[in-house]
């Protein structure tokens, strides 16, 4: 690297789906982008089941076609099991226009994907590169970078957007981080060989299973189309302390008392590392500042139970790609109307949907024999990640979903 400081219109960092996503569409405008990745991709994210909403961002940003191209697993829904009940919810069924499928993706591809396509549409990307420091200097940010091989160098730009995810890097070099108010709680997964061979299987919905005993333990199943899965299970931290063993036990434990999981997962041959992730629910002060916004995962992470974390993630990036560009071309944005307020519209729907969970309410509402069409069309949109769709009366005033789930009980 030579002495002089680069310059560019903005720096991202981060090359996940945020990333990616919001890098393009603001190469698209004619800005000078430049992506720093502290990883070299591929490597291992969790976050594999897709919601429909994200097919809009893939197709702004032009990556629709390369995702398109590869074998994904199709999937058209999400089904649920608590017991002996089971019920799904058909994303093509939907009150909301727009995709009513989308894709269950092995993430080391589709983060590669979509980081090769913004490269091919002229995105400057650097791997092996993290951000370690963030200053204002001349009303624009300077960042600190240190490379893999341990160099160190400077940056300028006039604008900054943290896609870090759980690397939080401005949440905490600009002390904006603030506890969840959501319970932390902790995730065990893996890949599997899964051998199902269930002729009722549904391969094109993610299966989220109850625990027969607890209800605020819950397994995720969702299939790849090459005959493996990502099986996870959630469980409130102390429970997880209780039962013995190494990650892979615990979590062969918990699958052999989920019921018919176990059962539709009795040949699966475990042969992968198993991760443990925990208190991964966070939030920030504040979404935005001087020449800086936060995206994804860096923002606001909720809970996995929706899958909706990819899609946020991109939803942010198009929101923040549009106030960006204002800026860059002079126009000062107002980003608390024209960026976090409207994010927080889909996160304060999915949170509402998300609290009604553990606390019953919504699995009352799933489980539901009672619910009319018209009120399964607008679950499936939500649960499709139409959570902004504000025509939606459950995105309008999701506090809604109480009395749904009062009526629900009453069955
Ligand atoms: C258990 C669990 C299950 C989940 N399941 C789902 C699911 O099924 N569907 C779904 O949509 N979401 C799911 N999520 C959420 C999903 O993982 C995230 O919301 C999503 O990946 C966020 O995307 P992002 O672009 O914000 O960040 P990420 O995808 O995390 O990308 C951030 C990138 O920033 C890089 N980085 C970090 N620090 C630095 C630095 N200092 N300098 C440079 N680069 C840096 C990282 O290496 C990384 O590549 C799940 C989350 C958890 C915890």
């Amino acid at each position: 690297m030579s002495d002089q400081i680069e310059q560019f219109d903005v720096v991202v960092i981060g090359a996940g789906p945020a990333g990616a996503v919001s890098s393009s569409l603001l190469n698209k405008k004619g800005h000078r982008i430049l992506v720093l990745e502290k990883q070299h991709f591929p490597r291992f994210s969790i976050g594999e089941s897709l919601l429909p909403q994200c097919m809009t961002y893939l197709e702004q940003a032009g990556m629709l076609e390369a995702v398109q191209a590869s074998t994904f697993q199709h999937k058209n829904g999400a089904a649920f099991s608590r017991g002996e009940e089971y019920e799904y919810f058909d994303f093509r069924e939907k009150f909301s226009a727009g995709w009513g499928t989308t894709f269950q993706v092995q993430r080391d591809s589709f983060d590669k994907i979509l980081a090769d396509e913004a490269q091919k549409q002229g995105v400057v990307l650097r791997y092996g590169h993290s951000v370690i420091a963030c200053d204002s200097v001349n009303g624009e940010r300077q960042l600190s970078v240190q490379t893999d091989t341990g160099e160190r160098y400077q940056v300028q730009a006039k604008f900054v957007l943290d896609a870090s995810g759980f690397g939080r890097v401005l949440p905490k070099l600009l002390n904006l981080e603030q506890a969840s108010s959501l319970t932390p709680r902790q995730s065990i997964f893996t890949h599997i060989q899964d051998n199902i061979d269930e002729p009722d299987y549904d391969r094109n919905k993610i299966l989220i299973t109850v625990h027969p005993q607890h209800h605020e333990v819950w397994y995720w199943l969702i299939p790849f189309s090459n005959g493996r899965a990502s099986l996870g299970v959630v469980a409130p931290t102390e429970l997880l302390s209780k039962i013995q063993g190494s990650p892979l036990e615990q979590l062969q434990t918990l699958v052999s008392q989920g019921g018919k999981l176990a059962h539709i997962l009795a040949k699966a041959k475990y042969d992968s590392q198993v991760r443990a992730l925990g208190s991964y629910s966070c939030d920030v002060t504040r979404l935005y500042g001087e020449n800086y916004a936060l995206l994804g995962n860096a923002g606001e992470f909720l809970d996995p139970i929706f899958s909706s974390g990819v899609t946020i993630a991109m939803t942010s990036a198009s929101l923040a790609a549009k106030a960006v560009h204002k800026q860059l071309s002079g126009e000062q944005p107002d980003w608390e109307r024209e960026y976090s307020e409207p994010l927080k519209t889909g996160v304060k729907t999915f949170k509402e949907f998300v609290e009604g969970w553990y606390d019953q309410r919504f699995q009352n509402v799933v489980f539901s024999k009672k619910k009319s069409a018209s009120i399964t069309r607008m679950i499936s949109s939500i649960l499709a990640g139409y959570a902004w769709d504000i025509e939606n009366p459950y995105v309008k005033n999701p506090a809604r979903l109480s009395t749904l789930a009062e009526l629900c009980q009453n069955d």
